[in-house]
């Protein structure tokens, strides 16, 4: 099969129709309209094959999860997504892998009515870009700089699952619940929506909960204090870990594409209430103060030696 009837495959399998989408897949470029009194939110990510996802993965979760980390950015914006193109650099035309490919991008692309309005098909060492658009009403972006001191420090789901799914993929089967964490992740895309106009910063959790909470501090210039025994942790995590291989896994981890908020005493009870009604409960886990950097408690208020909890280990 050639370029033209795999672009052919792609556009049929991902067909989605949007009244904005004005010329999709087929001339140079795709046109397509944004909202009045909205901006445009822009957003790529690439997988490469053996250093984003292991050699073997399923193409269907390859498709799926390709699309999940771009969708979580926009999320972690407050942005609605609407449009994404695809750049697809394939070792050969191997047709069964990109309608497999296909059908996991499809399926969460149908869950936000995202249409695929472009790309480009390559030959070369397995690898895959998609760009990611959305909008939000202008001015209405949550950004990593808007942390202020006294803010509660939330984030969405469980955090760890992913980066222990790692650690099991291979030895377990494919449908096991941490690596399904790892192979399938949930973009939080409803709850970005929730957090627009009351969290006053938001990142989204792909490197590690410190390691992105760092990047909030960074960017407003503000220190964080972190209770690790309050950590949301799913009940697989839970039994398959003991404490402080549990706590590395949650504080550093990565791969959860969880949100990580920060936001005002004041609206944190009708917020978290919302969240939790969206399908997607926050926990609530610290909070901003003066300073820079992170500081790791317990529940005891005993400062956590992260390093000694495995944090370096996980470092690579
Ligand atoms: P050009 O040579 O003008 O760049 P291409 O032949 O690369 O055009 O692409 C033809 C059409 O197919 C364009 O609309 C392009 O966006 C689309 N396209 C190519 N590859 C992909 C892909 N992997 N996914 C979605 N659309 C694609
Ligand atoms: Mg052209």
């Amino acid at each position: 099969m050639g370029e033209f009837a795999l672009i052919d495959l792609i556009r049929d399998r991902c067909a989605i129709a949007r009244e904005d989408v004005r010329v999709g897949i087929g001339d140079d470029a795709a046109v397509l309209a944004v909202p009045p009194n909205h901006q445009l939110v822009v957003s790529m990510d690439t997988l490469v094959a053996g250093v984003h996802f292991p050699i073997g993965t399923a193409p269907a979760d390859i498709g799926w999860k390709s699309l999940a980390v771009n969708l979580s950015d926009l999320a972690a914006m407050g942005a609605t997504p609407a449009w994404a193109t695809l750049a697809l650099t394939l070792p050969d035309a191997d047709v069964r892998w990109v309608e497999r490919f296909c059908d996991g991008f499809a399926a969460l692309a149908s869950e936000f009515k995202l249409a695929l309005v472009g790309g480009d098909t390559t030959r070369g060492p397995l690898s895959i870009t998609v760009t990611i658009h959305g909008f939000v009403a202008e001015g209405a972006a949550l950004l990593r700089s808007g942390a202020r001191v006294g803010d509660f420090v939330f984030v969405t789901g469980t955090l760890g699952d992913a980066a222990a799914g790692l650690r099991r993929v291979g030895d377990v089967p494919d449908d096991d619940a941490l690596v399904r964490r790892l192979s399938r992740p949930t973009p939080r895309v409803a709850q970005g929506l929730e957090l627009r106009g009351r969290a006053r910063s938001c990142i989204d959790v792909s490197d590690g909960l410190m390691a992105d909470l760092d990047h909030i501090c960074a960017a407003s210039g503000v220190a964080a204090e972190i209770d690790v025994d309050s950590l949301p942790a799913s009940s697989e995590l839970l039994s398959a870990f003991a404490r402080d291989e549990r706590r590395a896994l949650q504080l550093a981890g990565g791969d959860d594409y969880e949100l990580c908020f920060t936001a005002p005493e004041s609206v944190a009870l009708l917020l978290l209430n919302d969240l939790a009604r969206s399908g997607c409960a926050a926990t609530r886990i610290g909070r901003i103060v003066a300073g820079a950097g992170i500081r790791v408690i317990d529940a005891d208020g005993m400062v956590v030696n992260v390093a000694a909890s495995g944090w370096d280990h996980f470092r690579a």
